[in-house]
């Protein structure tokens, strides 16, 4: 009877110390090659060696308007950590010089980094004139993914908040209707945010500190109506904000991973709907090898 309840304390002790020592670190496992497919969702039976999480949180980082000074932090930051992101690129940015051009491919090549499209012309920033032309939207998105080949239809529309994805809209701009309406019907997943780290408009630099914007971030998250889908949170971010310097971006990264319920996701896997999420604790342990 001893022996026994000696087994089941070492057992225990075992599995809490597993738990405590990878806490933080689950994020990175499962994000090995561009297609995202080892992350284990939607696993009913739990077994000894997976750990479940119930309340699940999934955030997407979205950054707008690259090929950019800046673009080349994102990238580093994004192999550095291991973590997926999205970057929205603008067509017209790739072929402006050689260095956007070399950004570009970088991401394209980058097995962390997912590139979508943000328009090829960005509206030219007349955006009302522009939207009002849905033929000439479709046209400009088209091109944009015709020149930089891109595999996959996600998008965001220039200067709008607009959404359209699996039958559920949102669109508080009339004007963008009709374009948003085409775009889907031609097989874009039109993607707007939920939340924005935003930049001060001269430097371009994060007006919120990495704690703030966490604060903010988690907030919203908690209020759940506020989202688009909810336990799925979308932030836009932009190239130029961390082009001195990445620190407050990976001290953001490095903060979501201390939260066990929070993981990063790629917006090919938007929405995640069901919360329980196991992982298999053999993948966490070889972690950042
Ligand atoms: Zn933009």
């Amino acid at each position: 009877m001893l022996k026994l309840l000696f087994a089941i304390i070492l057992f225990l002790s075992i599995v809490m110390i597993n738990l405590f020592t990878q806490k933080g670190n689950h994020t990175n496992e499962f994000y090995i090659s561009k297609s995202f497919e080892e992350l284990d969702i939607d696993i009913e039976k739990l077994q000894r060696e997976e750990i479940t999480i119930n309340n699940a949180k999934f955030i997407y980082l979205s950054f707008d308007d690259g090929p950019l000074n800046g673009s080349q932090n994102i990238n580093a930051v994004a192999q550095k950590y291991q973590v997926p992101m999205n970057v929205m690129v603008v067509g017209e940015h790739v072929f402006m010089n050689a260095t956007q051009k070399k950004y570009f491919n970088n991401y394209k090549q980058n097995p962390y980094v997912e590139v979508n499209n943000h328009s090829f012309s960005h509206a030219n920033n007349q955006y009302y004139s522009f939207y009002t032309k849905p033929q000439k939207v479709l046209k400009d998105f088209n091109k944009s993914m015709n020149l930089l080949g891109l595999d996959n239809k996600i998008a965001r529309l220039p200067g709008r908040n607009v959404w359209a994805v699996n039958g559920k809209e949102y669109n508080r701009h009339k004007e963008t209707k009709e374009a948003a309406k085409l775009l889907t019907q031609h097989g874009y997943k039109l993607i707007g945010w939920d939340i924005e780290w935003q930049y001060n408009r001269k430097t371009k630099y994060p007006i919120d500190t990495h704690q703030e914007f966490f604060a903010k971030l988690k907030k919203h998250l908690e209020s759940n109506k506020k989202l688009f889908t909810p336990n799925n949170i979308v932030v836009l971010l932009h190239d130029p904000m961390f082009r001195k310097d990445s620190s407050e971006l990976e001290n953001f990264i490095e903060l979501l991973q201390t939260q066990t319920d929070y993981i990063i996701m790629p917006l090919s896997r938007y929405p995640v709907r069901n919360n329980r999420v196991v992982y298999h604790k053999k993948k966490l342990t070889n972690n950042r090898s």
